[in-house]
This record gives structure tokens, sequence and C-alpha cells, in this order.
């Protein structure tokens, strides 16, 4: 991956509306979103000039604005043409598209009420997050938990939900693992720094209810392709104390796909089957190819 800073790069970013050139895309330090946390954003990918998805995220984008107060001044439709130009100016195939809004400069306080909202789109050539994406990367128990959906607006993809993310991941890495695994409030089974988790038991798959972090749009694809498979999916409650109990583990997300999980704390898991087939049922997916199964053989009743 290069390592020239973002700040620094070719190309244009579509910003209020029209597209400027990529060093342009400036904002002023006294700004309402860098204070107070007040933005939004979307991780989104396109496949073959296409974005996975695109719609999802950009109503998901709109959502979350309003669950921080703030109307995005742009229409879905709006949104979603948006992007699409932006990977079209960009020349990109397959890349990493970064949606957000964020509220400006006018106030400066708690309050405020009066500042423009901005929306912002830029897109990178980004091709895997983890290198270890079949042999399985190694997650320890991050030191943060997600927090009660009372405490915070966590259905929401909101910058300020990200510090404990940030600070969690820094600590995983500082100690040589690629990732940390966040518990909830109430100390169950969440989900990682930027990618929501899955378990496998028997052929069985498992997965923790969305209900304090976000119901990823990844997450949901791939409930929908463990059901097309004809494998139980079950989103319950899982305690950290049952983790010696599953054979396979993998993490979903927009920017990690679909990756297998070796190791969280004291707990193995070796990428099977189930995994390295939904791996593959998502790659073909996200590129618009059919994908083939076996009839899913019925439960007996
Ligand atoms: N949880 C967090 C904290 C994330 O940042 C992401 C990535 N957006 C996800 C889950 C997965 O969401 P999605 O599948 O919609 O990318």
């Amino acid at each position: 991956m290069t390592a020239i800073p973002f700040h620094d790069r070719d190309g244009v970013i579509w910003y209020d509306g029209a597209f400027v050139d990529w060093r342009d895309a400036k904002i002023h330090v006294l700004t309402h979103g860098l204070h107070y946390a007040s933005s939004v954003f979307e991780g989104e990918r396109a496949y073959d000039g296409e974005i996975f998805k695109s719609t999802a995220h950009s109503a998901r984008l709109i959502r979350s604005a309003e669950l921080l107060g703030f109307q995005i001044p742009y229409s879905l439709a709006e949104i979603d043409a948006a992007k699409a130009e932006t990977i079209r100016k960009m020349g990109y195939a397959d890349c990493y598209v970064r949606a957000f809004a964020w509220r400006g400069s006018e106030m400066m306080g708690i309050s405020a009420q009066n500042n423009k909202i901005h929306l912002a789109i830029a897109a990178w050539e980004w091709p895997s997050v983890f290198q270890d994406k079949a042999k399985g990367i190694r997650l320890m128990f991050a030191p943060w938990r997600r927090p009660s959906p009372e405490t915070a607006p966590s259905a929401a993809k909101a910058a300020g939900l990200y510090m404990i993310c940030t600070i969690s991941k820094h600590e995983a890495e500082r100690k040589g693992y690629h990732d940390a695994l966040m518990l909830d409030w109430q100390g169950r089974v969440a989900e990682a720094t930027g990618a929501n988790v899955f378990f496998v038991r028997d052929g069985e798959v498992h997965t923790p209810i969305a209900d304090c972090f976000l119901d990823g749009i990844t997450r949901q694809t791939v409930i929908d392709l463990v059901r097309a498979r004809g494998w139980r999916m079950e989103q319950r409650r899982i305690l950290p104390d049952e983790l010696y109990g599953f054979d396979e583990c993998f993490i979903t997300g927009t920017a990690a796909e679909i990756t297998a999980v070796a190791e969280i704390g004291p707990h193995r898991f070796t990428p099977g089957a189930i995994t390295k087939t939904l791996q593959e049922d998502y790659a073909r997916l996200v590129r618009r190819k059919p994908i083939e199964r076996e009839k899913p053989k019925r439960a007996k009743a």
C-alpha cells in the first residue's frame, strides 16, 4: 500500500455539490465536526465499477445524520449519483468510497443549531485490509466496551463512536495483534473495532444481536448468504466464555469483507469450509456473478 498521506494525493473530491482538486478539499480548523464529533460517514466498496449496496449505504448515512440531529442537504438519489460520479472521475473499477457529512463552523459550542451541513465523497484504492484473510487474523479482547444504546446513538456510523475503536485497535497493534474484539456494556461479545463478528459450531453460524453496535451491511448480507446455503443462522447473546466451543470465526465489514479469525485471546479457531464458502459466495455476489449452490436440504419437521 502506498504511504502517500491522504491530504497530498492526486485526483478530485466531491465537496458540497462540486468536484474540487484533492489537495483543495479543506475545512477550517474551527469546525464543529472536528471539535464535537458532529460527523457521520460511510465506508463502501466498488467492484467492477459499481458500489456494492450503494443505496443502503446512502440511506444509512442519512439515518446516521438524523440520529445526530442533522439533515444532509442532499437526497438519497443525489448522494448515490455523486458517489458513482466520483468513482467515474477517479477512473477506478475497484475502490473504497468514503462519503461523510459534518457540521460546519458557524457556531462553536455544544449548541450548533445554525451550522451548515457539509457533505464530501472521496474514493481511493484499498485492496485488502488484512493480509491473512484466509489464514486467520489474531484478535485480543479490547480494553473498551460498546456503550449501551442509552449512552450513545449506537446505530449511527458516527465519528465519535470510533474513539474507543481507535484506542482499542492501537493497543492491539502495540501488542502484536491485528485487531481487538469488543464486548458490549453488559460484557457480551459485540464486534471488532471496524467489523462484525460471526462464529461457527457444528455447521451452525452464530452472531451477536446488533442492538448496541452497527448492524453492518456486510453482516446483513452474510446472514442472507448463510440462509441461502440452507445453514442454520442464529442471532443471539454470546458470552466470552462460550468462545472455546466454536470451530470457526470470521469478521465481516465493507473494508474487511469476510476475514477469517484464528485467535481471540486464549481461544483458537481454524478457518474451515463455512468461512471459505462464504468468502467465495461474497466475492461472487459483490461482482454480480451467479452463486452456484446445491439445493439446500430441507430441515426435518
Ligand atoms: N462495526 C463497525 C464499528 C464498523 O466500523 C463497521 C464498518 N462500517 C462494521 C461494523 C461493518 O459495517 P458494514 O458491513 O456496513 O461495512
